[in-house]
Order: structure tokens, then sequence, then C-alpha cells
């Protein structure tokens, strides 16, 4: 069966307009209509055909299909209930699509993608964030995140210590995935155009992730130490209810000075950091 190709502005209006939908701001619906920009983000998931790729809003189905084309296995998460009848049209007759009608938020991943699997994804801006922090704090048996984000989150989900982007949720991503920038896209690449530009990111999952012994005390301190951003860890640290003299016994056994500011400290220190505070 041979598909018409979704990722084109004329397709897409004419799928918008036959099922009389306009795209959502409140969900975050930009969809991608540039085939070019399907294809690049398809190749950086190095997808072999049969794996299982999770894709997290599908939309009118434009990157869906790219996925399908490349031999994927997609099973699709979508909040909109308007869409599931959309899809069902525009994916009809490709065997390895299953939707689900729910939030991503909210639907047991363990249950539905029990076995190694990769995220592509062109993501609803308005919660990136709580969307990958998620999906990498689950501990899903996730090998590699393709994502479309607001250039902005790409450079803080990129950034080094000692730069202004490097905040709390740049070490939450890096401490479980290396990440980097695969290449940018405009606005004129969606229907409707987003404001801002946008970045396509790889997070290659870390077989490997930095030793902490309390995952969840470690992102504890991470948060508390960038909690006001011009203060010092020490001070950081104590306005979130930790003992002065613990801060500063846990800062010295970790090489650490308590007046350093939480952007100058790698992932590594806060590890340290983190272990020893638990310890004094
Ligand atoms: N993948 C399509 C594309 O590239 O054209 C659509 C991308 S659009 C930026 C984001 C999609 O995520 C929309 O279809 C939206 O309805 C869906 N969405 C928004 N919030 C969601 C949530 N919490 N869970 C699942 N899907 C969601």
């Amino acid at each position: 069966m041979i598909h018409p190709n979704i990722a084109d502005i004329s397709a897409t209006r004419h799928i918008l307009q036959r099922f009389k939908l306009r795209a959502s701001k409140r969900l975050g619906q930009n969809f991608l209509t540039d085939a070019g920009v399907v294809r690049r983000i398809v190749d950086a998931a190095e997808i072999s055909p049969g794996e299982e790729v999770l894709e997290i809003g599908p939309g009118i189905g434009t990157l869906t299909q790219g996925l399908l084309e490349s031999g994927a296995k997609v099973t699709a998460v979508e909040l909109d209930k308007k869409l599931p009848a959309v899809l069902a049209e525009t994916l009809a007759g490709y065997e390895n699509f299953k939707l689900v009608q729910g939030d991503i938020l909210k639907v047991d991943l363990n249950e539905l993608m029990p076995e190694n699997f990769k995220v592509v994804a062109n993501l609803p801006y308005y919660i990136t964030t709580q969307i990958l922090l998620t999906l990498l704090e689950k501990k899903l048996p996730i090998k590699k995140i393709v994502t479309m984000v607001q250039k902005e989150v790409a450079e803080r989900m990129v950034a080094n210590p000692g730069s202004k982007t490097y905040g709390a949720m740049t070490v939450a991503i890096q401490f479980r995935s290396e990440v980097k920038i695969a290449f940018d896209v405009s606005p004129e690449s969606f229907l409707p155009r987003p404001e801002v530009t946008s970045s396509v990111v790889v997070c290659d999952v870390r077989e490997s992730p930095i030793k902490v012994s309390d995952e969840d005390f470690f992102i504890k301190v991470v948060r508390a130490s960038f909690g006001q951003r011009r203060k010092t860890i020490l001070n950081s640290l104590a306005g979130a209810g930790f003992p002065r003299e613990k801060i500063l016994a846990a800062a010295k056994l970790s090489g650490i000075s308590p007046g350093d500011r939480a952007e100058n400290l790698s992932i590594e220190n806060f590890a340290t950091l983190s272990e020893n505070l638990r310890q004094v």
C-alpha cells in the first residue's frame, strides 16, 4: 500500500479541514509539515527494523509515519481525544502501530513498554521538561530519546558548569544521559508556527549512571543547591533546611568550597556532595 506523505503543508491543512480540527494551543499542538525534518529526526534515532519506539503525542501521524516507514514498531500515546479517529485514517494499513489515548504522565509505561525501546517525539512544549525528567527518573529500559524541544530548553539540557543556562534540570538530565543537540528547526517547519526556534536533541541513556546511593536525595540536594541562584552552596542548602555544620563538613569532605555557587559544580561534585551530606 502506498501512503500519501503527511509531512506536507497542504496535506496537513487538508487533514485538519477534513476532520474539522483546529490545532490546540493548550495541548501544545504544532504539527510538523517538513518531510526533511521528519527524515532527519528518524535518522538521528538510528532505528533498526522491528525496533520498539514510544512516540509521545503523534498528532495527526506526521512523525509516526516516518518512524513506521523506517521499520519501527511504534506505540504512541496521545492525549487529544479527537485524534484517534484521524490517526485511524492517516495511518491506515500500517501494521506496527499501536495507539494509546491518554496522558503520557499518567500511563503505566512499565506495563506499556516492558522491553528495550527508544523514545522519539515532537514534544508538547508546555510540559517538555516534566516529560523528560519523568522518563529518565522511572528507570525504564530506554536506550535513546530523540526529541524536538524549544531551542532554549535544548541549550539548558546540554549546558556545561559555569554557563548561565546550567541548572538543576541540566544536572538531572545529564546525570542519566549524554545529551547533544542534533540540529535546529525553524518555525516555518510547523503548522501553526511556534513563536520560537526549536532543536532536536538526542539523549543517550547512560548504561552505568554516575553512582549515588540515593537518587532521590541526590536530586533533592541538586534542586536545593540551585534554589537561590545567586547564593552560595552553604546558604542555598541551609535555606532548604540542611544544618549548616553538616553542609560545612560535607563540603570539606567533598573538596568543595561552601562559598561556591551551584552553577560552578559538576555533576560529579554534586554526587560526592550528596553522598557526604547523607553520611555526616
Ligand atoms: N507528533 C506530531 C507532529 O510532530 O506533528 C504532533 C506534535 S505536537 C508538538 C504535540 C502533541 O502532543 C500533540 O498531538 C498533543 O495533542 C500531544 N500531547 C499534549 N500533551 C500530551 C500529554 N500529556 N500526553 C500525550 N500527548 C500529549
